[in-house]
């Protein structure tokens, strides 16, 4: 079942998310529903506060970063990487800082470029609640920086500079009208409606 995704404003996408229990309340059908509702949006990540759910979850699948196209190779990262990442902790950010263009599902049609640490080393349980600690870079990294924030009530837009920040607060604003057109379906925290 696909799921509203929450737009930029709700606060949901600013409160710092909860660890989960094993026993969450039908987990399974949520993460497939994640899943579902990041591949019709044709997003690379989801986490559970854009579907209004303030729980430290979310999901990946950056293989279309990892196929090789007319630009060249594929990102090697980001090759056959689809996880699901639960009550995750970065341990540490290392490397050089880079920058990537990055979007959000929350935020449509704002793409800017981002600059992050290129490895991450994380630890996570998976959807079977298995521990694992794995150290990531590349594709892999960035798209795993940019979900774990999610769960951490930060968005991409945060890291932005101030004179950026000032030029999309109108196009932000707009967004959390619903002032914005996308192909799937969002929850809107003012509605359309008119004061
Ligand atoms: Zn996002």
């Amino acid at each position: 079942m696909k799921l509203p995704i929450v737009a930029y404003g709700d606060p949901v996408l600013r409160a710092k998310a909860e660890e989960i229990e094993e026993d969450y309340p039908n987990l399974k059908g949520l993460i497939d529903d994640m899943f579902e509702t990041m591949y019709a949006a044709s997003g690379v990540g989801l986490a559970a506060p854009q579907v209004g759910l303030p729980i430290r979850l979310f999901v990946v699948d950056a293989t279309p970063f990892g196929e090789d196209d007319e630009d060249g190779p594929g990102d090697e990262s980001a090759k056959d990487f689809k996880k699901v990442f639960i009550n995750p902790i970065i341990i540490e950010e290392s490397g050089d800082l880079w920058g990537f263009s990055e979007g959000c599902l929350s935020i449509p049609g704002i793409n800017e470029e981002v600059q992050r640490k290129e490895n991450v080393l994380i630890n996570y349980l998976d959807e079977n609640f298995e521990e694992h600690e794995v150290l990531l870079t590349g594709v892999a990294a960035r798209v795993v920086q940019h979900e774990y924030d999610h769960i951490e009530g930060k968005l991409f837009i945060d890291k932005l500079g101030p004179v950026k920040k000032t030029f999309l607060k109108s196009k932000l604003e707009a967004i959390s009208k619903g002032e914005v057109k996308t192909s799937y379906k969002m929850k809107f925290p003012q509605g359309r409606k008119k004061r």
